[in-house]
């Protein structure tokens, strides 16, 4: 029986793994191998590692753990999770169960991108999502916006003063005359076509329409969503935010005593939404771990 059992091995857990480790509370780290940053090859906006591998981070990460012996790591999938507040049981891809007595998820949420043919191909590397990781890598630079106009509008207020002329480009649809209007209005290029494809390039990223081609250093992309990487959320019928996301409270406490959630997965209501980001979900684990040590001192 672990004091925790940590699923999800991301900033948010391993942070989560790191704080119960030095608390010498026996836990258990699961990790499927499926990173929301999986394909970035340098991560930004993150104090003392900016344009450190994402890889590179994690891989540190684990071998600082290794120096703490309450905390066991398994790269394996989490299939299910059941039981109450003291007694969870977690079943692996493997077959095995482990128990705990309490549970973190930490399991994150993937990217849902809109079905632009090369899309898939270019995430991470020059098809981005937020301003605040990607938008100085640009700085001057022409940039595609992929999305629907009130989308593609959110963007562009973020990333106006950072980079060079901005293109946007519906996805499906054409713009109406109307949202074609109010984009130009923001000072942008508007394109009268759908983008049909984007494709890497060496000096960037081309985006063909059905009559056009043009190169940018790379697109920024406003449509799609995000869906929950695992199925815990809803086998532990937790309470949901309207933003799709887990609800928890200050110390990552779900709705379900004895459950915990941290990093993309889960935000407090307080907030509009998830704020995606590696500092902010390792903050958020290590918060859910001080929860876990505060409710195991309350039930000894
Ligand atoms: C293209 C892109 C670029 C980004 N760049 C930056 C950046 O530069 N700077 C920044 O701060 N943020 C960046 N982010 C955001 C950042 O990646 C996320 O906010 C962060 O990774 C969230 O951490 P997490 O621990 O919640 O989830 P994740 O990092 O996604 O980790 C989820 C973990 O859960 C595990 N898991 C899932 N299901 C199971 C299961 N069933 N069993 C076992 N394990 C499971 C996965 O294997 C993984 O270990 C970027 C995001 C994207 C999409």
């Amino acid at each position: 029986m672990y004091d925790a059992i940590i699923i999800g091995a991301g900033p948010a857990g391993l942070q989560a793994a790191l704080t119960l480790g030095r608390m010498h509370r026996p836990t258990l780290l699961l990790d499927s191998g499926e990173y929301r940053n999986g394909t970035v090859l340098h991560m930004h906006n993150v104090v003392a590692n900016d344009g450190t591998p994402p890889a590179e981070f994690r891989a540190t990460a684990r071998e600082q753990l290794a120096a703490y012996d309450d905390v066991e790591i398994r790269d394996v999938e989490a299939r299910t999770v059941t039981g109450a507040e003291g007694h969870f049981t977690v079943l692996l891809a493997t077959g095995d169960a482990v128990e705990s007595r309490q549970v973190i998820l930490a399991t994150g949420v993937a990217d849902e991108l809109p079905p632009v043919p090369g899309l898939q191909e270019l995430w991470g590397v020059g098809a981005f999502t937020c301003p605040f990781c990607d938008g100085h890598e640009h700085a001057g630079r022409s940039i595609g916006i992929l999305g629907p106009a009130a989308r593609a509008e959110h963007l562009i207020g973020l990333l106006g003063p950072i980079v060079g002329d901005i293109t946007v480009y519906p996805v499906d649809q054409r713009f109406s005359v109307e949202e074609a209007e109010t984009l130009s209005l923001r000072g942008v290029h508007v394109s009268a076509e759908p983008v049909a494809a984007v494709n890497r390039v060496a000096d960037g990223v081309r985006i063909t329409t059905a009559s056009q081609e043009r190169t940018v250093a790379g697109v920024f992309v406003a449509a799609g969503g995000q869906r929950h990487r695992a199925p815990f959320a809803d086998q532990l019928g937790l309470h949901m935010l309207p933003s799709g996301s887990v609800e928890v409270d200050d110390f990552g406490r779900t709705s379900t005593p004895g459950v915990f959630a941290a990093g993309d997965l889960a935000h407090r209501a307080s907030l509009p939404g998830p704020m995606a980001a590696v500092l902010l979900a390792a903050a958020a684990g290590q918060m859910a771990a001080v929860g876990v040590i505060q409710s195991l001192m309350a039930t000894p």
